[in-house]
Parts: structure tokens; sequence; C-alpha cells
């Protein structure tokens, strides 16, 4: 389908190859990623799919199905790209970033098409990233390391959102059948395999706050700021990753109340992925199910990052027989919600929450099956989702 389109779009389908990557939800670890913590998301087989080819013009032409539009570029000028600001400064930023890495840009016809839905907290920039920067590289030799890196710069850089390094990791990395568990410093990975009857849905609450940019901005300072100050009590405090619940506890009441606040959600953030990992290999559902929801509520009320809309939707969830726990997921300001469900009551959720959300907002949700899918990778035919990179250790 994907070639027809390309034909469609170029003339041509010759020499045609195919790039997938995926998107995700988190299972929980949320602002953790920039504050050098812990995050544990799993891929979706909702992907970005981008198919290129070689290009006689010496130009890189880029052209998103969902967007309707192209833009292009000469390949030899890759490095000096500027923003336009729109959806085309994720691939010219990855362009420009994998250029300016030493790799060889070539001119290229690539076709975009992705069915992570767009701006609900599912990563559909990373996956847009990480898919061009494998059709862009084509044959070349790369470290696979590198990679989600080389992405993450092109967003922080040219995009301009200084988002942390989770989307692109997870999106190269992730394992099939397991979540990833992810060491924000050190960029280590692990799977982590979760309960056989479980279930996980995303409910997607079809709203996004405008609000959502620059809080995240804010939040990033606020951070910083709550790290000026565990600093001055132990030098050896980088990030907030290396505040202690100790350390947080003896300091909070001499921590200005907001800053002390955002400091809670994250260090006690970071401590409930380490407990979901561990309730995960006992199989303690109803565990994993609280951690989620306690996760919810910090992001609710100590990082302020939720919406009537995400909370309405996580507070019917918890209430529906079958329902572990539920949160909400990504930056926040709408989006989606991550729902850990027992195997077999996902229909009847389906028709609760969609019921109930319709009354309360007039809003239909969408909600997606998540079925842990493997990272990035050249699709050989159209059906078949090839094995991920090495993990990183
Ligand atoms: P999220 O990553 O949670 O989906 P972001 O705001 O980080 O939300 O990224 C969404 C942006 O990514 C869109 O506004 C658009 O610019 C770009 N994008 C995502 N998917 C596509 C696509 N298929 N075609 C063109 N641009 C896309
Ligand atoms: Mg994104």
């Amino acid at each position: 389908m994907i070639r027809e389109a390309f034909r469609r779009q170029y003339g041509t389908d010759q020499g045609v190859r195919v790039f997938r990557a995926p998107g995700r939800v988190n299972l929980i670890g949320e602002h953790t990623d920039y504050n050098l913590g812990f995050v544990l998301p799993v891929a979706l087989d909702l992907a970005c799919y981008v198919a290129a080819t070689p290009s006689p013009d010496g130009r890189v032409h880029v052209y998103s199905e969902e967007k309707h539009e192209s833009r292009e570029w000469l390949a030899a000028e890759s490095g000096a790209l500027p923003p336009v600001h729109n959806w085309s400064d994720y691939p010219a930023g990855v362009a420009r970033e994998l250029f300016r890495a030493g790799y060889a840009i070539e001119p290229q016809l690539l076709l975009i098409h992705s069915t992570v839905p767009e701006g609900s907290g599912l990563s559909s920039s990373a996956a847009l990233e990480v898919s061009c920067a494998l059709a862009l590289l084509r044959d070349q030799k790369f470290d696979a390391l590198r990679l989600p890196e080389l992405c993450r710069a092109a967003e922080v850089a040219f995009v301009g959102t200084p988002c942390g390094i989770m989307d692109q990791f997870v999106s190269v990395f992730a394992r099939p059948n397991a979540a990833l568990l992810i060491d924000c410093r050190t960029l280590e990975g692990q799977a982590v395999g979760l309960p056989q009857n479980v279930e996980i849905l995303a409910v997607n609450s079809m709203v996004k706050h405008a609000l959502g940019q620059s809080a995240y901005k804010q939040r990033t300072e606020e951070c910083a700021a709550a790290v000026d100050v565990f600093r001055q009590i132990d030098p050896a405090v980088a990030s907030l990753r290396d505040v202690s619940v100790a350390l947080l506890e003896k300091v909070l009441p001499s921590v200005p109340h907001v800053i002390g606040r955002r400091a809670r959600h994250v260090v006690m953030e970071n401590e409930r992925v380490r407990l979901f990992v561990n309730a995960s290999c006992r199989a303690d559902l109803e565990r994993m199910g609280q951690l989620m929801v306690e996760s919810h509520l910090s992001l609710q009320h100590d990082y302020e990052v939720s919406c009537a809309e995400l909370d309405f939707l996580v507070d019917t969830a918890i209430g529906i027989e079958g329902v572990f726990g539920a949160r909400m997921t990504g930056g926040g300001f709408g989006g989606c919600t991550v729902n850990l469900l027992q195997r077999g009551v996902s229909e009847r959720f389906r028709l609760e929450i969609t019921a109930e959300y319709q009354q309360r907002f007039g809003i239909t949700p969408q909600i997606y099956e998540c079925h842990p899918a493997p990272g990035a990778g050249e699709l050989k035919n159209s059906e078949k989702i090839p094995d991920p990179a090495p993990l990183p250790r």
C-alpha cells in the first residue's frame, strides 16, 4: 500500500525500500527522562513507515501522506538547513544532524506514512525521526547507539522541543513482547517481560491543550532550579536522578513549595519505576496498577501536567471491573491515558469508558490495543517486522 502511494507521488517505485519505526506508550516513569532517570515504555505496532529510493536530481524530497505536503532540498546542503516551522522540520532536522555527525546524505525520494496518531503522546514525532533516519542512512553502516541521540538532537535543536531520550531510544531498541526499562543517564536498556494475563490499552482523550508546550519548558526550568537547591546540600547532585528519597525528605521542608513538588514527583516517579518492574516480575498486577494510579496523582497534583479530560479518563477507568490501574502518558495536557487490564475485559472497558467520556465531554475517545512491538528496522517485505538492533548494555 505504501508502495502504491509512492508510485502515485513520484511516478516510480524502482529500488524502493521501506523502513519502519514504532510509536510507544509509556507504562510508568513520566517526565523523568530529561531528568536522567528511569522510564518503562513499550513500543506499539502503530508505527511510521518511510518508503525511499535514490533520486537522480541531487535533492532530498520528503512527502507526508498525512499532511499531503512535500519539502525538498539539495542533499549536499543538508548540513545548513534552516527550520521552516512545520512538520518537515523533523525529517530535515534528522538529515542535518546525520550530516553534521559525518554521515552522507544522498539524494533520495522519501514518502512518509504513519499510523501513530499525531500529538497524542504516543510519540509520532520520534517514530517519524527514527524511520527517516533509517531511510536516509540506507546502506551506510551506523552506530545504533548514536541513533536515538541524533534524532533527539533534531527535535531539540532544530524543531525546538526540549524532549528527553525515551521516545527515540525505545523506537530504536524496543523488544517484542516486552517493555523496555531505560536508564536515561547511562543509556542502558533492559527488556522487562510483562505478566501473561494482562492487556494494555491506550485511550486518546482527543484533546490537546495549548498550555502543553510552554509548561514543558517551564518544568525543565523548575527541575533545574530544584537541582540547584539540592546541590547546595549535596554537591554530588547533578540532576534530580541523583536525589534519593531520604535526601528529598530531609531537604523538602526548606525548598520553595512549587519547586519542591516538582522535585518530589521526579524522585518518587523514579522510585515507582523500580517498584513497578519488581511487581511486574512477580506478576503482582494489583501493585502495578496501584503504582500507575500513584504516578497519575503525582502528575496531577505535584507536577501539574494533567487536565480535566485525563483525570476523568483515569478516574473512570479505575472504577471499571478488571482494570488494575491507569494514568496519563506522554507530556500531558491532553493526549492519552495508559490502562492495565485483566485479559478478557477490554470489550466491556471500551464500551464503558467511551459512553462515560461521551456523556461528560461530548467526545468519542479513540482506543488502541498496545501489543509490545519490536524496535525500528527495514521491512524486507511489507508484512514482516524485522528484528531490532541489539540492546546496549
Ligand atoms: P507526539 O510525538 O506525542 O505524537 P509531538 O508534538 O511530539 O506529538 O509530535 C507531533 C508532530 O510530529 C506533528 O505536529 C507533526 O509535525 C509531526 N508528525 C508526526 N507524524 C507525522 C506524519 N505522519 N507526517 C508529517 N508530520 C508528522
Ligand atoms: Mg513527540
